[in-house]
């Protein structure tokens, strides 16, 4: 698998995606098919193991919200309550008294609350809107997600370029050597359409998503909606330059621990970090996807580039 990074997501980055993606009201995901895993291995799972968790997790659902991450799980020491560290303590006091009075209920042991440690990936599975995110790599550290990816292959570590869709790719952006002048040069070739288009377009240069899109075209100062034929080969290449160094620095471990600030990225009527305006939202491409940007730090796209 090769890594074309859509988003290296930390908690802030999620919740930029969701509000992206427009998740804020998204039912819950049926929670059935995903209960096994709240059992403990070495525990055979019953019907009635499973019908406690649902029954717990609606009760804290309901209490603590829909957002908050909690996972009621039977262990060998019982029952125990994981919470998202983004709950306050007051949310955990009340998740006790919850699970508490349901195991005291069903004769069941009750082992108490702790921390839920992998709420990142987990959340943002669990909201996803079904059709929107293609496929998604959870590691111990890491959640790597496509979003309306029209083909993924899978190739062989050791053949990665065999395959013809892989071969049409343009050069990784995360790659020793890459070349910016020579992916604005594959840009060039694309003048009619708008450069945050041909910035996600994979067979020009593969590895930038929406985020980076946004961000680099902020970083140099271009509105996402200019056209390529409007930009010289150097602005393009700058701009394929301030993705690269932005994504290299957004997969460093530390960056990943610290929470992510984005600079125009999910940040809708906030204010620009440069010069104070309200940064304006809008949709771009086919498929559309929301675009940020700063009216006076990136201006002409208005003029130049706005699609009918
Ligand atoms: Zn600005």
């Amino acid at each position: 698998m090769h890594p074309y990074v859509e988003a290296s997501i930390d908690k802030a980055a999620v919740y930029a995606l969701a509000a992206e993606l427009g998740l804020g009201d998204l039912e819950r995901l049926p929670a059935q098919p995903c209960l096994a895993s709240r059992v403990e291995t070495g525990i055979a799972i019953a019907a009635e193991d499973l019908a406690f968790i649902d029954a717990v997790e609606s009760r804290l659902a309901a209490r603590l919200g829909r957002e908050a991450v909690l996972r009621c799980r039977v262990t060998h020491a019982g029952i125990v309550i994981e919470l998202g560290a983004v709950l306050a303590s007051a949310a955990a006091a009340n998740a006790h008294e919850i699970a508490s009075e349901a195991c005291v209920a069903a004769g069941r042991r009750f082992a108490g609350v702790r921390r839920y440690t992998r709420e990142d990936g987990d959340a943002l599975i669990a909201r996803m809107s079904p059709g929107r995110l293609t496929l998604v790599l959870v590691t111990a550290s890491l959640v790597v997600m496509w979003i309306n990816a029209r083909t993924i292959e899978v190739a062989p570590r050791r053949a990665p370029m065999r395959g013809l869709a892989v071969a049409s790719l343009g050069p990784d952006v995360l790659a020793d050597g890459f070349d910016p002048q020579l992916a604005a040069s594959r840009a060039l070739a694309h003048s009619s359409r708008m450069i945050a288009d041909v910035l996600l377009d994979q067979r020009v240069a593969a590895g930038i998503g929406n985020i980076w899109k946004c961000e680099s075209l902020f970083a140099r100062g271009i509105d996402p909606r200019t056209l390529v034929g409007a930009l010289t080969q150097d602005e393009i290449a700058s701009v394929y330059a301030s993705a690269r160094e932005l994504m290299l620095a957004g997969l460093a471990p530390e960056a990943r621990a610290a929470a992510r600030s984005f600079a125009v990225y999910s940040r809708t009527n906030q204010r620009c970090p440069r010069c104070a305006s309200l940064i304006t939202v809008y949709q771009l491409g086919d498929p559309p996807r929301w675009t940020w940007s700063c009216p006076s730090c990136q201006p002409g796209g208005a003029v130049v580039g706005v699609s009918s």
